[in-house]
């Protein structure tokens, strides 16, 4: 079994219980699509903790923001991403300073596995969409309103393609067309030869208005949408109390949008 997570942004009380939820599982392999940082209080006990347990982690655009610059940023995620560059920089550790600065420098914008033991023929990973992995954006809506998006993505991969970014989970099918979780009562099976685009949704900041954190499991023939409970409450206070953070980036977590 493979466990898929996205978008820690930060919220290590997040990214603990979701891990916690996957060793329960007995669940070793876990890939991580980006965005470890961003936005949230505890960036560096949330890239130490999917350092220490994912077999890869992606380059989301919140990373490459801390790492290089950030790119069409509104005004709370700049000052977040540049907060969250002065808390790496400040670790007094020199060892542990550098060894989270080589991660975030070494994240691949695409990763691809075969998978047998989960009846998957192909399986690619990226953080945005196939064409463009760090920022383009696969909305639920473009299934209407930029359907040839969706195709484009469809045209550049052969069999399951993992994806995050947007914080919003589901399935998308080509002709382009796309089921939540609830429609899909959490669990969407596959067949070899079939293409499916899988948005995981987000560990740390999830947008559709579940709360609840939120990651996928991949087992022989199915794809099943995880959501776990962890102290919305306490990150938010987290949030609030870092003057550089945003209130709205506390609220909004309370909401889960
Ligand atoms: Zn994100």
């Amino acid at each position: 079994m493979i466990a898929v997570i996205s978008d820690i942004h930060s919220n290590m009380a997040a990214i603990e219980a979701v891990l916690a939820d996957i060793r329960r599982r007995g669940i070793t392999r876990i890939f991580c699509l980006g965005d470890v940082v961003g936005y949230g209080p505890q960036p560096r006990e949330s890239l130490d903790l999917v350092m220490e347990n994912a077999e890869t982690s992606l380059m989301g655009n919140h990373d490459y923001a801390v790492l290089y610059e950030p790119n069409k940023f509104n005004a709370g995620a700049e000052a977040a991403c540049y907060w969250t560059r002065q808390q790496l920089e400040d670790e007094p550790d020199a060892q542990r300073r550098a060894a989270r600065w080589s991660f975030l420098g070494s994240m691949p914008v695409k990763h691809v596995i075969e998978a047998p033991e989960v009846g998957a023929d192909e399986i690619v990973f990226v953080h945005g969409s196939p064409r463009r992995p760090i920022n383009e954006y696969l909305f639920p809506d473009d299934v209407f309103s930029n359907a040839s998006r969706i195709s484009g993505s469809f045209d550049r991969f052969n069999h399951l393609c993992f994806v995050g970014h947007t914080h919003v989970p589901g399935v998308f099918l080509d002709p382009p067309d796309f089921y939540s979780p609830d429609e899909l009562k959490n669990v969407f099976s596959f067949k070899s030869g079939q293409k499916a685009l899988i948005n995981v949704g987000s560990v740390g900041q999830p947008r559709d208005r579940d709360p609840r954190a939120s990651y996928v499991i991949v087992e022989p023939g199915k794809i099943e949408f995880i959501r776990v409970q962890y102290d919305v409450e306490s990150m938010a206070q987290k949030v609030f109390a870092v003057p550089e953070l945003d209130n709205y980036l506390g609220a909004r977590l309370k909401e889960g949008r």
